[in-house]
């Protein structure tokens, strides 16, 4: 089973479920007993292969695209995960952001899906950035693999149902720049760099996104894949997110050795894992994904359903 979906679904979830037991341990304490293999427990106390907000967030979009492109029914779906526990491994929802929380309350409050998203600079965690992949698989169905003006916009419009401060907005353009990047085949370090030129160029000559672009300096210096490890910070805010899953992917070369590294940096290990994994899978194949960590993935074949009934939906 390969195509460009699973790869990128199943390397974003087996990745978010690596980090889950380890969530917000620091990265000295994670030196001295680093993850080298699915563990269970820990942080949520879930059983091992558990996978978190990043992965049925994901999921929400991915199951929502199947129908076309309908915003409402994308946040219909994050409220359900929200409230019900739809898209979990058991029907309990955990592991909730700030930002995410308080859109899906305005949304069920009765507030226009796409204003829903907080417009504030300390709105910029990582809930858009962890859960935006799937919309690269309807944007190529719909445009080739050019990420152009209409893309992005539609980018954006997915970010701003919880995340709409520009910030949050540019790590979604660049990160879906890089994916269309690998899915033509150009070598992963191309790949990252080729999609980070050309997402800054575009917001470069968007004269609303270019106070931010100091942001995101450090994307563009050639050398940021040299940078040492101290210098990578793994939080939740979706810069330091972006870089360090960006760093492990230029700092590795297999799936497995990409999303160990993201996770022991520490911190975010889910989501910092979850945004390196999703490429990952998308650049190395589901086959580079180690099988006793897809055996142990909670709704294995569920989230493998989700990701046909797309391809499917979009005649692939
Ligand atoms: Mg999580």
């Amino acid at each position: 089973m390969s195509n460009n979906i699973t790869n990128a679904i199943m390397g974003l979830c087996v990745a978010d479920a690596l980090g889950v037991p380890v969530e917000f341990m620091q990265r000295s304490k994670l030196k001295a007993d680093p993850v080298i293999d699915m563990r269970a427990y820990g942080t949520y106390n879930q059983p091992a292969g558990t996978w978190s907000d990043d992965t049925s967030m994901t999921l929400c979009l991915l199951d929502s695209l199947a129908n076309g492109l309908d915003y409402d029914d994308i946040m219909k779906k994050f409220h359900q995960w929200f409230d019900e526990g739809a898209y979990t491994p058991y029907g309990e929802t955990f592991d909730v952001g700030n930002a995410t929380r308080k859109a899906i309350n305005r949304y069920a409050s009765g507030t226009a899906a796409l204003e829903c998203g907080g417009k504030a600079e300390g709105d910029n965690g990582n809930g858009s950035l962890m859960r935006i992949l799937p919309i690269l698989f309807y944007l190529q169905s719909q445009y080739g693999s050019e990420i152009n003006e209409e893309a992005f916009d539609i980018i954006h419009k997915v970010s701003s149902l919880t995340h709409a401060h520009q910030r949050s907005l540019i790590a979604c353009g660049i990160y879906i720049c890089i994916a269309s990047e690998i899915t033509q085949g150009i070598g992963l370090k191309a790949a990252i760099q080729t999609g980070t030129q050309k997402a800054m160029q575009y917001y470069r000559n968007n004269p609303e996104f270019t106070h931010e672009l100091k942001h995101y300096a450090r994307l563009e210096n050639k050398d940021f894949e040299k940078l040492p490890e101290e210098q990578i910070k793994s939080s939740g805010y979706v810069v330091d997110t972006l870089e360090a899953a960006l760093w492990c992917l230029l700092n590795t070369n297999n799936y497995r050795d990409c999303v160990l590294k993201a996770v022991n940096l520490g911190e975010d290990t889910d989501t910092v894992a979850a945004v390196a994994g999703g490429l990952a899978g998308l650049y190395y194949g589901y086959d580079s994904i180690p099988p006793q960590w897809l055996a142990v993935i909670a709704k294995r074949d569920y989230i493998e359903s989700l990701c046909d009934k797309l391809q499917t939906a979009q005649g692939n």
